[in-house]
């Protein structure tokens, strides 16, 4: 099977709200609406990249794939704490502004209106941003910078907004975000920013210290510490299970409130109109398969209530065959050893000689007592664990119309 394309956050995302889109879009590349605040939020960050982009100064990255180190021949590696050089004025306020203008675009906002308020915002926000840099001028080490990493086996890439170095000679990876709302909370959360870190960490030298949200609209940076490989595990394996399901073509459609904001509803089968001749021989078929459920669900109520008249009866009379006119009932037993995986576990670690990893199943433990290369006292022991269960149910045998 062909390997999956490097996943980055925002493919994982479409994938885990529906397969289904992320097939449209990804695999058959189908356009989608353009819509105001996307347009707004692109303008915006590319806009920041050319203001930033001056004050950037390189540090050592990491050679593809390896351990060994490069560092930059134009740029001597500085040492942590110290200044990498005066920093760099940001361009004048009307150069912004000028570029903000040439970036412009005006695709998909829903009224001349809604488009300038918008623009209105973003003059504000570059305006804001650009004194703010006066004031406290970053240390970036990179800008829109496209990365890509292979992390225990799956690809990954995506474009980190802003790499900035730390006083203590770290890194601190920056994410803007022009939505309106953002807490603390969203930062210790972000999965982009955990693989962002993830990312960065695989391409560059220095450590990650700081992970952040940078919101534009206050100029507040929401910051977190980076996160431990524990805490990492859960996203990597979520992100293996969307390569894997990409992979296996699996794009089944998975509706939910999302399907509001999907350009693909008038292609997806969710939503695809019944054509007007079929209409009344599917909806016949429906009814019946509803009416066929329900006799299912009052025939195993009534099954489950006979039974255990039958066998109440049967009890009293101490009865294990009983004929009807047409079949008999026989009682039959099963009989099966229940093991408490807990009481297991310490058995076998307290083992003398290797130490044997313990079953996750009853099975498993049922299998270790038939393993004859299992110490005996051990098997004795786990065996002594167990307790019995007993099931009693009813099987209908044909009747050979003899009197019993
Ligand atoms: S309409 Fe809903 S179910 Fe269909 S492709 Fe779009 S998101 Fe998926």
């Amino acid at each position: 099977m062909a390997a999956a394309a490097p996943l980055s956050y925002s493919s994982y995302r479409t994938y885990l709200e529906c397969p289904l889109r992320w097939k449209y879009l990804y695999v058959e590349k189908r356009p989608e609406t353009p819509r105001g605040y996307f347009t707004f939020g692109r303008v915006v960050h590319s806009v920041l990249e050319e203001l930033v982009r001056p004050l950037v100064v390189p540090v050592a990255r990491r050679k593809d794939g390896g351990e060994s180190q490069t560092t930059l021949r134009d740029w001597s590696e500085p040492t942590p704490g110290a200044a990498a050089g005066p920093p760099k004025a940001p361009v004048p306020a009307e150069e912004l502004l000028a570029l903000y203008d040439r970036l412009w675009s005006s695709d998909g906002y829903s009224s001349p209106d809604e488009e300038e308020r918008y623009r209105a915002l973003g003059r504000e926000l570059l305006l804001r941003y650009r004194e703010w840099l006066e004031l406290e001028p970053p240390a970036p080490v990179a800008v829109e910078e496209h990365l890509s990493a292979t992390w225990d086996g799956l690809a990954v890439h995506g474009y980190v907004d802003r790499i900035d170095r730390t006083p203590g000679g770290g890194l601190e990876v920056v994410d803007y975000k022009t939505s309106r709302e953002l807490s603390e909370g969203d930062a210790a959360a972000s999965d982009q920013l955990s693989l962002y870190q993830v990312l960065v960490e695989h391409n560059f030298r220095a450590p990650v210290e700081r992970l952040t949200l940078l919101h534009l609209r206050s100029l507040t940076p929401l910051r977190t510490p980076p996160r431990g490989s524990r805490t990492l595990e859960p996203l990597h394996q979520r992100m293996g299970e969307v390569a894997d399901g990409i992979r296996e073509q699996a794009f089944e459609p998975t509706p939910g409130r999302h399907c509001s904001r999907c350009d693909f509803r008038s292609i997806c089968p969710e939503f695809r109109p019944m054509p007007a001749l079929e209409g009344p021989r599917l909806a016949s078929l429906v009814d019946r398969f509803d009416a066929l459920r329900a006799d299912e669900r009052r025939l195993e109520r009534e099954l489950a209530m006979t039974a255990a008249e039958l066998h109440r009866a049967a009890e009293e009379l101490g009865l294990h065959r009983v004929p009807g006119s047409r079949a008999v009932a026989v009682r039959r037993r099963e009989v099966s050893w229940q093991y408490p995986l807990e009481a297991v576990r310490p058995i076998l670690e307290a083992a003398e000689g290797a130490p044997r990893p313990a079953p996750e199943t009853a099975e498993g433990v049922r299998r270790l007592l038939r393993d004859p290369t299992v110490p005996a006292p051990v098997r004795r022991k786990v065996a002594e664990t167990g307790s019995r269960r007993v099931r009693w149910y009813w099987e209908l045998e044909e009747s050979d119309g003899s009197p019993r």
